[in-house]
């Protein structure tokens, strides 16, 4: 009998939220995002969910390759593009799409084989400060690139800081999207910037191709619920009590003493702790749901287990159900209590978790 944790993850919630995504596009294109994993999720399983995507995103290099041998034949995008001229080949050979971010990418291009044909993506830092050329020397890195006998097509692209915070006044999303268009206006070519809080809540600025990640899996972006937003829940983390303590008044939970009882609980041990995915920095009092009642984590999370409150769970026992994230939990609200992002709870469900696919 393996240990009790598993994850379950819907297939038709992924194609349901991969429709949202496309009904809000406005009749943009959609890359759907399958990096790190698919989020987790399994990056084959994703592209099968996914098959009325009109493309793959993600950043690593192997696992593009990987999408053409498993018989993706629809686009594939780098977001991050190429990280040596080396890998050029191997994209040409595979017919993978990659963005370009600096002039160090723009230098290895002009110096490779002039009989490739490359899509090129030409990202603009239009403010975030990670990837990109900056509005100014944008034009100039447009112009270099279309006249290179090996680009095939440019689209233009930028990635948004505050999408789901339109009025963030350290970088409004009106001014990074203001410097886009006026950065590239009058160049020829498909533009791309929504990433999923872009695509839910900026309809208006879909252009050719949005780019949603996190909102495929089920997850917020920010600015809403995932709920409000009609979005379905992919990912359902579960697992089983396996063992009870009775304890009172004075007593400590776990290491480090973090939760002290005011009165007599009984408290239950599950089956999962950080090593599978679950953030240790989850406080006393993150929601769990046992037997199907809402309950709340004591004490701090170990490698291996954590601690719930199992007082208001009187018929529960070794063996009750708990869903520590998914159909009755939101990831957002989990994610939320333990100080982060339904992102990197998702990402970093451990190898260790069977999978299983509903
Ligand atoms: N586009 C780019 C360039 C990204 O880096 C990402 C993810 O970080 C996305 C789109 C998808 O973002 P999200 O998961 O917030 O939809």
């Amino acid at each position: 009998m393996p240990r009790p944790i598993l994850a379950s993850i819907s297939i038709s919630a992924l194609q349901h939220n991969l429709a949202v995504a496309k009904k809000h596009a406005a009749g943009a294109k959609a890359w759907a995002v399958v990096k790190a994993n698919a989020y987790g999720h399994g990056l084959r399983r994703a592209m099968q969910a996914f098959a009325e995507a009109d493309g793959l995103a993600l950043v690593e290099v192997d696992y593009a390759v990987q999408l053409r041998e498993w018989g993706w034949r629809k686009p594939i995008l780098l977001l991050e593009g190429f990280f040596d001229a080396s890998d050029l080949p191997l994209l040409v050979q595979h017919d993978i799409q990659f963005a370009v971010h600096c002039k160090e990418q723009i230098a290895m291009l002009e110096a490779g084989p002039r009989e490739a044909q490359y899509d090129v993506h030409l990202k603009m830092n239009s403010g975030m400060n990670r990837l990109g050329f900056k509005p100014d020397a944008y034009r100039a890195a447009y112009e270099q690139l279309k006249a290179m006998p090996s680009v095939r097509s440019i689209t233009m692209m930028t990635h948004f800081a505050n999408a789901d915070d339109a009025g963030n006044p350290d970088l409004p999303f009106a001014e990074q999207i203001k410097r886009f268009n006026d950065a590239t206006a009058g160049l020829s070519g498909q533009r791309s910037v929504c990433n999923s809080a872009g695509d839910l809540l900026h309809e208006e600025f879909a252009f050719d191709w949005v780019r949603p990640g996190v909102m495929l899996y089920g997850a917020t972006p920010g600015g809403g619920s995932a709920q409000d937003f009609g979005l379905k829940p992919a990912m359902t983390l579960e697992s089983r009590i396996i063992g009870i303590q009775h304890i009172v008044a004075g007593d400590a939970v776990g290491y480090g003493s973090r939760f002290v009882a005011d009165k007599r609980m009984t408290i239950g041990v599950v089956a999962c702790g950080y090593a599978d995915g679950y953030p240790r920095h989850a406080p006393n009092g993150t929601p769990v749901v046992v037997d199907g009642v809402r309950t709340v984590t004591v004490g701090r999370v170990s490698m291996d287990m954590l601690v719930v409150d199992l007082s208001h769970v009187p018929d529960s026992g070794v063996g009750s159900k708990v869903m520590l994230w998914g159909a009755d939990l939101s990831i957002d609200e989990v994610a939320f209590a333990a100080g982060t992002i339904g992102y990197e709870l998702m990402c970093a469900l451990a190898a260790r978790v069977a999978v299983k696919e509903t």
